[in-house]
């Protein structure tokens, strides 16, 4: 049976918590982690639409990009539509749950997924808002169970460096103490002193995934009182930030890569600023609402920002930069959302069912 903090904490595994911005509103937003969760729907924003499908289908938590609850609220009654929607949601016991600035943020998050689809190569980030400190975790442990630690370990996250996965250090030692009166040894007799063959296994850990990993290793460990030291390191840690820039494999006209991301993102329509018979390769791409980060992208020299929600000021700013403004829409440019969710909840979840938001759409029609 899984619950809605395990699906929760598989999820942060990717889209850690601590990469949102400080003014964002994300995590469990409405319910409880100990809810039993059999189907989940996956959409861009919680609309009302999308609450009334979540009841109909029997959903038992719902995941969103945008924060279902953003500013405070005073009155959580029926008179109001947010109210309205929240007093649904508890009363059928559906939990709501939102990943914002962190699944933009994020490496395979929303700008990714549009860089993936563009087949952008030299990919780098655009606005870096975020270096993760580094831990070193030492576990002490009876050499008869050090695979399972090293695996544990490994399973959350630790003893990632560059390429290579699974990295940890290893010594032979041997562990002595004495369990005292009220203990309940695994090993060992009470008040003598116990000599037992164990190894210290060493491996590095970012902060995400720090309290997670620690919580394993005394969950794996046999002994009633684990033994293991956290150190904060010096070393670097991977670097995050908002937004991606990155090249066309070959050079298009403004016009064939219009074209070509109405395709790609499924949309009907783009606004274009600057020549359509222009050549460019330089692609900066912001999900959302990213035309702030015009002079950044301009900047490092890209010829082409992709993003949405572009005001008329902006665009002619663009044209006098110099760099021509792809307006993809928000909603145009972040219902992927669901797409990237999907996939990879189906990737580690076989046994619940998920759904992909039939109800929540663009608000805007063209016509
Ligand atoms: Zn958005």
């Amino acid at each position: 049976m899984m619950y809605v903090k395990d699906i929760i904490e598989i999820f942060e595994n990717k889209y850690p918590k601590s990469l949102a911005y400080n003014w964002d509103n994300i995590g469990l937003i409405i319910g409880d982690g100990m809810s039993k969760v059999e189907k989940v729907l996956v959409t861009l924003e919680a609309t009302q639409a999308v609450v009334d499908e979540a009841v109909e289908n029997k959903v038992d938590l719902i995941i969103t990009h945008h924060p279902f609850i953003f500013k405070g609220i005073k009155k959580i009654n029926k008179s109001t539509t947010k109210g309205n929607d929240i007093y649904k949601l508890i009363r059928n016991d559906i939990s709501l749950y939102s990943s914002h600035t962190n699944f933009d943020i994020a490496f395979d998050g929303l700008n990714d997924e549009i860089v993936k689809r563009l087949s952008l190569k030299d990919v780098q980030v655009l606005d870096y808002t975020f270096e993760e400190k580094l831990y070193k975790i030492s576990v002490y442990t009876p050499a008869s169970h050090q695979d399972d630690m090293r695996k544990a370990m490994a399973d959350v996250g630790c003893g990632n460096i560059g390429n290579y996965s699974d990295c940890s250090f290893t010594f032979n030692g041997v562990g002595r103490f004495k369990p005292l009166n009220d203990s309940n040894p695994y090993i060992g007799v009470k008040n003598e002193i116990e000599a037992v063959e164990e190894v210290k296994i060493e491996s590095i850990c970012g902060e995400s995934n720090l309290s997670q990993a620690i919580n394993k290793i005394i969950k794996v460990h046999p002994y009633e009182e684990v033994a293991y030291d956290v150190y904060e390191l010096k070393n670097t840690g991977k670097k995050y930030g908002l937004g991606r820039i990155g090249k066309l494999q070959d050079t298009m006209k403004l016009k064939e890569l219009s074209a070509a991301l109405k395709e790609l993102l499924n949309i009907e329509s783009l606004k274009v600023t600057g020549n359509l018979e222009d050549d460019v390769k330089k692609i900066a791409v912001v999900t959302g609402s990213g035309v702030e980060f015009i002079n950044k992208a301009h900047t490092m020299g890209a010829d082409v920002l992709i993003t949405g929600d572009v005001k008329y000021h902006d665009a002619q700013n663009a044209l006098e930069l110099g760099i021509k403004l792809i307006d993809a829409g928000h909603f145009g440019s972040e219902n992927i959302f669901a797409d990237i969710v999907l996939q990879y909840l189906q990737k580690e979840f076989k046994n619940i069912e998920i759904l992909k938001s039939k109800s929540n759409i663009d608000p805007f029609v063209i016509i």
